[in-house]
């Protein structure tokens, strides 16, 4: 997401015939989600199984009404009258009224928000939901009235959901305050959880000036210009193993027997942990750098366009595909793009995003761009100046004095210097 800049209040500047991307810098009230492990008892969760039934109803509909539209035919009922059928609906089948009105006509809501993401151009088309393909449902309403949270114990927490009742939650950390809604989920291992929405406190800045360039390496997964190398916890080797045992396993289990659902489940758990293994890291990592820096300069990836450009179009397709789609993957597992959010959403206004050219080929030290410095993945020697170190802390580095200069002055772009110019060493100062 593009959020809008502040400072110079430009975002694109021209150097000579190059245009450059500066700076942009992500400023508040970005929605946080908190989740929690939902432990509903059976009853509860036959209840919430037809929340998401329904939900998944209205959805679809949904998605029929549009996807019989062809030009030339009437447009697609919008929000207002389909919230007049779903009215119509309900007092026709005692099934659909005996559910909640707030979670079909959140439904609706969600779903006329996301034609509205299609159309802006930010989302793919909405389709078609499947029983047990991201199940779950919204609530969105007066706390207090419609729905409410409390904590029952130190580590027990509950949350009212219409038409079911209080559902206890884990209380693994603080409800944030200010929740205006929350989303419960039933991942594919059978898990239910609840996420609230909120507009989190950001973090207090330092105070001290510092800056911090954070660079998305390829062997660590964020490198700080400090010096210090940052690596997302994985899987164990055990648990690597176990779970490539486990993904040989459904080609031979037979389709829809116990064991198949079993194996399934396995792996869906695997895989779940070190998703939140990574999740905690991001917010722990997140955090720490919000508490010690004043500014963090990031560069500006756009990952979604990235890792979906790798394959290329069928008229031209891709190059370097094999060499793209293991650094996507780097990227994706590392958990950049959720890092970069989470610093925007702690640290308001001090998070910079950097143009990331030369980045990688500029010398920290002396400021000459030199292709051939990168001895090796992982080395950077600057055969100007003799600098050298690792090429992701390097990295990092020119990230931070982008920021660096951009912030203290204003006026002037920060420029690496394109490699057919003459190098120029402006941040011999910053
Ligand atoms: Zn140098």
């Amino acid at each position: 997401m593009d959020a809008p800049s502040i400072g110079a209040g430009r975002k694109r500047e021209t150097v000579g015939h190059l245009k450059l991307p500066i700076v942009s810098v992500a400023v508040g009230n970005l929605l946080v989600m908190s989740r929690y492990r939902l432990q509903p008892t059976l009853a509860q969760e036959a209840a919430l199984a037809e929340h998401c039934g329904h939900a998944r109803f209205i959805w679809n509909l949904a998605v029929e009404q549009h996807e019989y539209w062809r030009p030339g035919r009437k447009s697609a009922p919008g929000f207002a009258e389909q919230c007049r059928q779903l009215t119509e609906a309900r007092a026709q089948f005692a099934w659909l009224r005996a559910g909640s009105i707030t979670v079909q006509q959140q439904a609706l809501k969600d779903f006329a928000q996301a034609m509205a993401n299609f159309f802006a151009g930010t989302h793919r088309k909405p389709t078609w939901r499947k029983r047990g393909q991201g199940d779950g449902f919204r609530i969105v309403g007066k706390r207090g009235l419609h729905w409410d949270v409390r904590r029952v114990s130190r580590n027990v927490g509950e949350v009212r959901i219409p038409k079911v009742g209080w559902v206890r939650f884990r209380w693994s950390r603080a409800v944030p305050e200010g929740v205006k809604s929350f989303r419960i989920t039933r991942d594919p291992a059978g898990r239910w959880h609840v996420a609230f929405a909120a507009i989190p406190d950001p973090i207090p800045a330092p105070g001290t000036g510092a800056v911090v360039g954070v660079d998305r390496g390829v062997a660590v997964s964020a490198a700080l210009s400090t010096g210090e190398m940052l690596n997302a916890p994985t899987l164990r080797e055990t648990e690597r193993r176990r779970l490539a045992r486990l993904l040989r396993k459904p080609a031979r289990a037979k389709r829809g027997s116990i064991r198949r659902a079993r194996v399934k489940r396995a792996i869906a758990r695997l895989r779940g942990r070190e998703t939140d293994r990574r999740k905690d890291w991001v917010e722990k990592t997140s955090t720490d750098l919000a508490r010690r820096f004043d500014v963090i300069a990031v560069e500006d990836l756009k990952i979604r366009n990235m890792t979906r450009s790798a394959r290329g179009t069928r008229a031209e397709p891709g190059r370097n595909v094999r060499q793209k789609a293991g650094l996507n993957r780097g990227i994706l597992a590392s958990g950049w793009g959720r890092l970069v959010e989470r610093l925007e959403h702690k640290a308001p206004g001090r998070v910079v995003k950097v143009h990331a050219a030369y980045t990688s080929q500029r010398c920290s030290a002396c400021g000459i761009v030199d292709r051939e410095a990168r001895e090796s993945q992982a080395v950077f020697r600057c055969r100007s100046c003799g600098y050298a170190c690792n090429a992701d802390v390097n990295a990092a580095g020119n990230i931070e004095q982008a920021a660096g200069h951009a912030v203290s002055a204003r006026e002037g772009p920060w420029v690496a210097g394109p490699v057919h110019r003459e190098p120029q060493p402006v941040l011999l100062s910053a």
